[in-house]
C-alpha cells in the first residue's frame, strides 16, 4: 500500500507551502518498506510523534474525497493519542495509518451526530474487543432535539438488545461479554454557557452549545496539559459564548465548509470566511486551522482566504488528513521523537 505518494521514512508533510504560513513539523503517514519477496509491500504506521500535540485524522466533510476522511481529530499527550474528537467516515483507517491505540484512549468526543462526524465509531468499538483494553472508555456527545436523538438513544439504536443494528456488541453499554464499557456522557447542546465534561490530569475538556441549524452541537475546548485547543465543530459562529470560552487559544480548529455566497440554509449550519475570520479574531486565537473542506468551499479557498485576511491576521494553516500540529513547547522532543522513529 501506498499513499499519496508518500516517501520512505519522514517526509510526508502534507502542509500547503504557499497556503500556510506555519511550519510543519509532522511524520509522514507511513513509510512504506521495500517489497516483500511476496510482492507485497507493508506500511508500518508512524504516530503524530510530538510529545504533545493535536493530529487532524479526517479534514473533509460528508462527501466522497480521495484525499480526505471526515471529520476526526487526535489528541496525542506525552506519544500517546489519549482523545478522539470526532469519528466520521475514514477516520477508523486513519487512526489506524496515525499509530493509535484504543487502549491509550482517556476519552471521545462527539461534537454533533452528524454521519460525518459519528459513523466510524462502531468500528472503532468492535476493533476495542481485540484490544488490551478493559478499562471504561468514556464518550461524550450532545443532547437530542429535532431530528436527532442524543447521544444515549443514538447509542442504544447501535448496540441495545434486542432491536440495536449491532446488539451483538451490547456489552459496550454495560462492560459485559468481556467487552470494556462506555461511560456515556451526554451533554447539554442547547446550553449556552461552558461546561466541564471531561477532566483528568493532564486533560480537560469543556463543551458549550453551538449553533449548527437545527442539529444539536458542541463546540469543544480542550486544556492539553495547560495548552487551549478550540474545536468548532460544525457550527455558523454565532454564539459568542463560545468565542468567550476559546479566548486566547493556541489552536481554532474550524469548520471551513461553505463559500461566502452560500445561501440562507449552508449559512445556518457552517460559518463563511468573513464569520470565521470574526470568530478567530474576536477570540484572539494564536493560529487558526481550516478543516471539514468540502469541494464547494475548496474550489475557492484562494479567495476565501482573502476574505479571512481581511480581518484575522495571524498565523494560519489549511488542515490537510494526518496533519501534526505541535503544541507549544513540544517541538524539541517532537524532533527527537521523529529521529527515533526514523532509526
Ligand atoms: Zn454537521
Amino acid at each position: 500500500m501506498k499513499l499519496r505518494g508518500n516517501k520512505p521514512g519522514f517526509d510526508g508533510c502534507r502542509s500547503r507551502a504557499n497556503l500556510m504560513l506555519f511550519v510543519c513539523l509532522t511524520a509522514s503517514v507511513v513509510s512504506v518498506v521495500p517489497p516483500e519477496a511476496s510482492g507485497h509491500t507493508m506500511a508500518t504506521p508512524i504516530n503524530c510523534s510530538h510529545a504533545t500535540g493535536i493530529q487532524v485524522l479526517g479534514s473533509g466533510g460528508p462527501q466522497v474525497n480521495p484525499a480526505r476522511a471526515s471529520a476526526g481529530y487526535l489528541i496525542w499527550i506525552d506519544g500517546k493519542a489519549r482523545a478522539l474528537v470526532d469519528a466520521g467516515g475514514g477516520v477508523f483507517l486513519r487512526f489506524g495509518q496515525a499509530g493509535a491505540r484504543i487502549e491509550d484512549l482517556e476519552v471521545v468526543a462527539l461534537t454533533h451526530l452528524h454521519v460525518d462526524h459519528s459513523t466510524d465509531v462502531p468500528a472503532l468499538l468492535k476493533a476495542g474487543y481485540f484490544s488490551e483494553r478493559r478499562r471504561a472508555l468514556p464518550l461524550l456527545g450532545p443532547t437530542g432535539g429535532g431530528a436527532f436523538p442524543g447521544l444515549k438513544d443514538w447509542l442504544d439504536a447501535l448496540l441495545v438488545k434486542p432491536d440495536g443494528a449491532y446488539h451483538y456488541l451490547a456489552g459496550y453499554l454495560d462492560g459485559s461479554d468481556g467487552l470494556f464499557g462506555l461511560d456515556v456522557r451526554e451533554i447539554d447542546a442547547s446550553g449556552r454557557q461552558p461546561q466541564t465534561v471531561f477532566e483528568s490530569p493532564e486533560l480537560v475538556v469543556q463543551a458549550v452549545g453551538v449553533a449548527h441549524g437545527s442539529v444539536p452541537a458542541l463546540g469543544l475546548l480542550a486544556s492539553v496539559k495547560g495548552h487551549r485547543v478550540a474545536f468548532s465543530g460544525d457550527q455558523n459562529g454565532h454564539n459568542p459564548a463560545f468565542a468567550r470560552m476559546i479566548g486566547g487559544a493556541e489552536l481554532l480548529i474550524m469548520d471551513y465548509a461553505i463559500p461566502e455566497d452560500a445561501g440562507r440554509i449552508a449559512a445556518a449550519l457552517h460559518a463563511r470566511p468573513s464569520e470565521i475570520a470574526q470568530l478567530a479574531a474576536a477570540a484572539d486565537v494564536d493560529r487558526l486551522v481550516l478543516s471539514h473542506l468540502m469541494p464547494r468551499s475548496e474550489r475557492v479557498l484562494a479567495a476565501s482566504l482573502a476574505i479571512i485576511r481581511k480581518t484575522y491576521t495571524g498565523p494560519l494553516t489549511v488542515a490537510d488528513d494526518m496533519l501534526c500540529l505541535p503544541l507549544a513547547g513540544s517541538s524539541e522532543q517532537t524532533t527527537e521523537t521523529m529521529d527515533r522513529l526514523k532509526r
